[in-house]
């Protein structure tokens, strides 16, 4: 399975990486014979969800519908916002240290573009 990258913030997602994925297909009603699209995947990182989670509702019916999706999930377990906390965590781990704490074994990821 090939890597997704997050929407927002174009970080990429390792498969199995915790994110928030967003399917999203159309079919027609009422029309025969009936047509289904082919479904797309949108991927969000922890931060951009519980970023756009936390934020104003955006513009338009479509971006609303899938922000409403992402509230959902992020207000129902704190699973994603611990993770979120935990990349900035190592934001933070690998900005120059001015105490001790920054000992070996912080991962490093190498995708943060700010
Ligand atoms: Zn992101």
């Amino acid at each position: 399975m090939e890597n997704q990258y997050c929407l927002r913030c174009k970080r990429e997602i390792e498969a199995g990486n915790k994110s928030v994925a967003v399917y999203m297909f159309a079919q027609t009603v009422g029309v025969r014979p009936r047509q289904k699209s082919a479904a797309q995947r949108i991927c969000f990182c922890p931060q951009c969800s519980v970023s756009l989670a936390m934020g104003p509702p955006p513009e338009g019916a479509l971006n609303i519908a899938a922000w409403q999706m992402i509230r959902d999930l992020v207000s129902a377990d704190p699973a994603l916002n611990e993770a979120a906390w935990e990349t900035l965590r190592g934001v933070v781990g690998l900005l120059p240290a001015t105490g001790t704490d920054g000992g070996p074994g912080r991962v490093s990821t190498g995708y943060f573009e700010f």
